[in-house]
């Protein structure tokens, strides 16, 4: 099912037209009504004249995150506080937190992205949907919400945590959907083997997983686990929160609402936009917000762009799955290290649960690298033979997809801490010191 046709499924062309209006009109905005932009803009010799069609989007100055954080916290506003009705911030995963003010018309907003988002998973206003993700200053709960209530479905508002009452409320009001972090959703799977309540009791068939970056491996192990299709649905508070993009039916790449958000890739290093189809940087543009609209805001995520139709009959261009964040990269003797490599390698291996740790240390002048991992209850009791080969064969794997080779520790069932929110996978004790 397609929320907004029009939208979704309109021609290259014509949605580039609209682009263009659409990041005109916020260009003037900002430059009239808020004075950092107009400044930025000045120093680089730009008026709102000279953005004429979406192709003149690159005469614009970049915005970063340490933006946000120097006009801290409503230096960036570009309507008067009177115009807001909301204040969100960041979970602030990395620093301090960053946050935003939303108008009326930038909730409905919200919610119509959210809309087209549970649409495309197949959810409906017949539906029960738990709403797992943290609710407060976080956007993933309230963001998912609002999506939920859009379309008319019946919004369980649960937040993260109490995982007893999840299972028991998913079973007791027959949850179809379950929008949470990938890693709260294999927490609630063990969760919901360890209810002993028969599967077929439940009636979940879809996730809407996302705020973490997470792997087809991960998919693989959700969808087994729990017996459902788990889509993906991306989003970050600067832009609106969940919602800026999401998965069809076909699971093969990520849906944007370009018609809200403008993406770019660029060049993490340099800035210079790279050429349709490269991996890098993405860049978004909010081209139809009023309180806090961003103009080509480095998201510090790393993926690609494709344009072509999809199955689906959108026409909105698909990014692949977020590698990571530029800030998660490890540079580990050398080596770059996302923690999204060392998962796809964890979930191909049979024996192993998709729990895992990175330590990074640094020892007499020399990296460290080790990776926990928790092996099967089934295979833990194995003979001490059978774990050591089983530990050099993940070895090889993570050697011959990172080229660099950690130390591998195999970790009891359950010793690794579960999270439920955003997963912490990598400690690194260089940082400290
Ligand atoms: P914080 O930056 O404090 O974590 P946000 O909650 O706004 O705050 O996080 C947004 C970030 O979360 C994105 O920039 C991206 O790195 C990550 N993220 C969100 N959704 C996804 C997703 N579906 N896949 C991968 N990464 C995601
Ligand atoms: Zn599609």
């Amino acid at each position: 099912m397609i929320w907004n046709e029009t939208m979704e499924c309109m021609s290259r062309e014509d949605m580039r037209k609209l682009q263009g209006i659409r990041l005109k009109r916020t260009v003037e905005r900002v430059y009239h009504n808020c004075e950092p932009y107009r400044k930025r803009m000045q120093e680089k010799g730009v008026t709102p004249n000279d953005i004429q069609t979406i192709d003149d989007i690159a005469k614009l100055p970049f915005t970063s995150k340490s933006d946000l954080r120097d006009y801290y916290p409503f230096g960036l506003l570009s309507v008067p506080m009177s115009e807001i009705v909301r204040l969100q911030a960041s979970s602030g995963t990395t620093g301090k937190p960053i946050v935003v003010g939303y108008t009326r018309n930038d909730l409905n907003i919200w919610g119509e992205v959210g809309a087209r988002c549970f649409t495309s998973y197949g959810l409906g206003k017949n539906d029960v949907v738990q709403v797992s993700y943290g609710y407060g200053l976080f956007t993933g709960g309230l963001g998912a919400h609002a999506a939920v209530e859009t379309i008319g479905g019946a919004v369980l508002p649960m937040s993260s945590g109490n995982t007893e009452k999840q299972i028991m409320l998913m079973h007791d009001f027959g949850s179809v959907g379950l929008a949470c972090t990938p890693s709260y959703a294999l927490y609630l799977a063990d969760a919901l083997l360890d209810s002993k309540i028969p599967r077929e009791e439940f009636k979940l068939k879809i996730g809407a997983f996302g705020a973490e970056p997470w792997t087809e491996g991960m998919r693989k192990e959700l969808q087994e686990k729990l017996g459902i299709k788990a889509y993906d649905l991306y989003g970050l508070t600067e832009i609106i929160g969940p919602g800026v993009g999401h998965e069809c039916e076909y699971q093969d790449g990520t849906h944007l609402c370009e018609d809200h958000f403008y993406p770019e890739i660029v060049d993490p290093v340099t800035g210079e936009p790279l050429p349709p189809g490269a991996t890098g940087e993405l860049v978004f543009s909010t081209i139809t917000k009023e309180g806090m609209p961003l103009l080509r805001f480095r998201t510090r995520d790393l993926t690609s762009l494709n344009y072509e139709t999809c199955r689906c009959g959108r026409t909105s261009v698909r990014m692949s799955r977020i590698l990571g964040r530029c800030d998660d990269m490890l540079i580990i003797r050398g080596v770059n290290v996302f923690p999204s490599q060392v998962e796809s390698v964890i979930c191909e291996i049979p024996q192993l649960e998709p729990h895992y740790l990175l330590i990074v240390d640094r020892i007499n002048n020399l990296d460290s690298f080790e990776v926990q991992v928790e092996v099967k209850d089934a295979f833990f009791s194995d003979e001490m033979s059978k774990l050591m080969e089983l530990k050099k064969y993940i070895s090889h794997r993570l050697q011959s997809v990172l080229g660099i080779s950690p130390d591998v520790k195999l970790v009891e069932p359950r010793s690794i801490e579960r999270s439920q929110g955003k997963a912490k996978r990598v400690i690194d004790k260089r940082m400290l010191k």
